[in-house]
C-alpha cells in the first residue's frame, strides 16, 4: 500500500485548499471524494472577497472569471427594515458546480492525486492513519463537511441543537434588472432569505434555520422561502437542495495528533450570515500545511488556526449572540443604512474575519 504524505477525506473548498496548500509544501497528496466532480453542493454560491484573498495566495488562477461583481448588498432586518449598500469589496455569486471543479482541477495541476471513493472508517496506527484498509498517510485532513465521518471517527459529537442550521436553496428565473443579493445578517437565522443574481438567468434563493431540537421539514422550509419571496413562481424554481450548517458557535477541537478536521467538518460557519466558504479555503490551507508534521499535525493547526482566526470567532460568537435579540439586529441595520463605515464592519464580520469593534457596538446601541 502507497503511504501518502497527507490524506484529504472531501475535495470540497477546504479540501481543495488543503491539497494545494500541503502540494506546495512539497507533501505527496491523496484527495478523497465519494462524488464524482463537477458536483453540485446545497449553497447560496456568495463568494467573498476575503476567500478570494486566500485563494490568491495559494496561487488558483482566478476561481471568479466570468462571473460579474455583486453589485450591492442588501441585508434585512426581521422588523422589515434593510439597508443596501454597494460591497467594499466585490463578492461573486458563483456556482458551486463550477467554482469547487475550479479548485479541485488546481489541486490536480499542482500534483494531487484524485480517487473517486467514499470513506468510512479510519485506523490510526502509531506511524500513520489507514483509510478503509485501501489506503495510508502520515497525516489525514477531514474536510468532508457537515456530517464529517472523519469528525466522528475522532469521537467529536456533531453540533447539538442551538448550533446547527438547516437550509435550503434553489435556482429562479432572475427578475429583470439582477436583482440584488440579499443576507440577512441572521437574528439567528429566524429567517435568512437570500436571492443572488448568478448571471446566467437564474438568482439563486434560499432560507435557512436555525434548529432548536424539533424537527424541521423540508415542506416548513419551502413554506418560509416562498412566503418571503412572494415574486417568485415555486414551479419555475429548480435544484431545490437543503442542508445542514454546523455553526462556529461550537466547535470541536481542531483535530488529534495526526488527523485535523477543516471548512464545515470544524463547524466553521458563520453563525451570523451562514457563510462558510472563506472559513472552508482558510482552514483548508492551514489544515494542509500543518498536515506535514505528521504525529504533530493538530498541535501545529490549533496554534495556526488560533492566531489567524481566534479573535474574529470570539467576536462572531459575541455578535450571533447580540443578533439573537431582533432589536439588536434592527438597531444594526438601521446603523448600517445610515453609516458607511458601521456596514463595512458588519460586513466583514460575517463575510470575513473582521471584529465587533467599539465605534460600530457604539452606533448600533445608540440606534443610529
Ligand atoms: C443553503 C446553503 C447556503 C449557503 N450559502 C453560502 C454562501 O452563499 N456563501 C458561503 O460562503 N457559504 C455558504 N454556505 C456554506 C457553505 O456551503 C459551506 O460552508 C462550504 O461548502 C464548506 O466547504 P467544505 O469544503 O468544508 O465542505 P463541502 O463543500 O460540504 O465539501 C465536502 C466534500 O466532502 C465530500 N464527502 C463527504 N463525506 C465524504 C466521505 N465519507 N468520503 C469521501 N468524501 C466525502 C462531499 O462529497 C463534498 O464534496 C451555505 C450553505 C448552505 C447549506
Amino acid at each position: 500500500m502507497t503511504v501518502y504524505d497527507v490524506a484529504i477525506v472531501g475535495a470540497g473548498p477546504a479540501g481543495s485548499c488543503a491539497a494545494i496548500a500541503a502540494r506546495h509544501a512539497g507533501a505527496r497528496v491523496l484527495l478523497l471524494d465519494r462524488a464524482e466532480f463537477p458536483r453540485d453542493k446545497a449553497c447560496g454560491d456568495g463568494i467573498a472577497a476575503h476567500a478570494l484573498d486566500v485563494l490568491a495566495e495559494l496561487g488558483v488562477p482566478d476561481p471568479v472569471a466570468g462571473y460579474a461583481p455583486v453589485p450591492v448588498l442588501r441585508m434585512v432586518g426581521p422588523g422589515g427594515g434593510a439597508v443596501a449598500r454597494a460591497l467594499p469589496r466585490p463578492a461573486y455569486t458563483v456556482p458551486r458546480r463550477v467554482f469547487d471543479a475550479r479548485l479541485l482541477t488546481e489541486a490536480v495541476a499542482t500534483g494531487a492525486e484524485v480517487r473517486t471513493h467514499t470513506v468510512r472508517h479510519l485506523d490510526v496506527r502509531d506511524d500513520l492513519v489507514e483509510i478503509d484498509g485501501e489506503f495510508a498517510a502520515r497525516a489525514v485532513v477531514g474536510a468532508d463537511g457537515a456530517g464529517s465521518v472523519v469528525r466522528r471517527a475522532l469521537g467529536f459529537a456533531p453540533n447539538p441543537p442551538g448550533h446547527l442550521a438547516l437550509a435550503i436553496r434553489g435556482y429562479a428565473p432572475a427578475r429583470p434588472g439582477g436583482g440584488q443579493p440579499s443576507r440577512c445578517p441572521a437574528a439567528a437565522w429566524a429567517a435568512h432569505p437570500g436571492a443572488g443574481p448568478v448571471g446566467d438567468g437564474s438568482a439563486n434563493i434560499g432560507y435557512g434555520e436555525l434548529l432548536r431540537g424539533r424537527p424541521v421539514s423540508r415542506a416548513h422550509l419551502l413554506d418560509r422561502l416562498f412566503a418571503l419571496l412572494p415574486g417568485v413562481d415555486p414551479a419555475a424554481v429548480t435544484g431545490l437542495r437543503a442542508h445542514h450548517l454546523p455553526l462556529s458557535t461550537r466547535r470541536p477541537p481542531p483535530g488529534r495528533g495526526r488527523i485535523v478536521l477543516a471548512g464545515d467538518a470544524l463547524s466553521l460557519i458563520n453563525p451570523f450570515t451562514g457563510e462558510g466558504i472563506f472559513y472552508a479555503v482558510l482552514s483548508g490551507a492551514l489544515a494542509g500545511d500543518a498536515a506535514l508534521a505528521g504525529q504533530e499535525a493538530a498541535t501545529r493547526y490549533t496554534a495556526s488556526l488560533r492566531s489567524r482566526l481566534g479573535r474574529h470567532l470570539r467576536h462572531s460568537r459575541a455578535a450571533a449572540w447580540l443578533a439573537s435579540r431582533r432589536w439588536v439586529v434592527d438597531r444594526a441595520i438601521r446603523a448600517a443604512d445610515r453609516d458607511q463605515r458601521v456596514f463595512a464592519a458588519l460586513v466583514d464580520l460575517g463575510l470575513g474575519d473582521g471584529l465587533l469593534d467599539g465605534r460600530t457596538l457604539g452606533r448600533i446601541a445608540a440606534g443610529r
